[in-house]
C-alpha cells in the first residue's frame, strides 16, 4: 500500500475494473498527490468521514474504456470523482466551491431527494480556474454553477 496522502492510497486513486494495469508516470503521481492534499484531505477533515473514490488516475485505455472525455483530466491524474459518506454530493459540491482552490468541479448526476446519487468530480491544477459546472443524470448538457435543476 503506498500512501499519497494521510487519508488516501495510491491502490484507491488508481483502482478500476479494466485491466490494463493503469500505469502512470511520475508526473501523474505527483498530480495525484496534489489533488489528495489540496482537495481530497480538507473535504476528509472538513466532513469527518470516509471519502469514497469513485475514479482517480486513468490511463489513456481505462478512459477511453469507460466512456471518459478524450480530453479528461483523469488521465493526467489532475482529477477525482467521490463522494462523502453521509452526506449528498451537492452539499460536498457548494462546500468545496465555497472553501477550497480547484480548477474544476463538476456536480454529476446528482438526483434530488436520493441521498447516494451521484459524484463530485474536482481536479487541481497548475493555473486554477475555479470552473463550476453541473450535469445531470441522462444528459450531456453542462450547466455553469452547482445547481439543482436546469432552471439553476
Ligand atoms: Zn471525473
Amino acid at each position: 500500500m503506498t500512501k499519497l496522502s494521510k487519508h488516501f492510497t495510491l491502490e484507491e486513486l488508481t483502482r478500476t475494473s479494466v485491466p490494463d494495469g493503469n500505469v502512470l508516470s511520475a508526473e501523474a503521481l505527483e498530480c495525484l498527490r496534489t489533488v489528495c492534499s489540496s482537495v481530497l484531505e480538507p473535504v476528509r477533515e472538513h466532513y469527518g468521514r470516509p471519502v469514497l473514490i469513485h475514479s482517480g488516475y486513468r490511463s489513456a485505455a481505462v478512459n477511453k474504456a469507460v466512456g471518459g472525455s478524450p480530453s479528461s483530466q483523469h488521465m493526467k491524474g489532475e482529477a477525482v470523482d467521490f463522494h462523502v459518506s453521509g452526506h449528498t454530493v451537492y452539499d460536498v459540491a457548494v462546500w468545496i466551491s465555497d472553501n477550497l482552490d480547484y480548477d474544476q468541479l463538476i456536480l454529476e448526476n446528482f438526483v434530488p431527494g436520493i441521498g447516494a446519487s451521484g459524484w463530485v468530480h474536482c481536479s487541481f491544477a497548475r493555473r486554477n480556474r475555479g470552473n463550476d459546472l453541473t450535469k445531470f443524470r441522462g444528459s450531456k448538457i453542462y450547466y455553469p454553477g452547482i445547481v439543482l435543476s436546469p432552471q439553476g
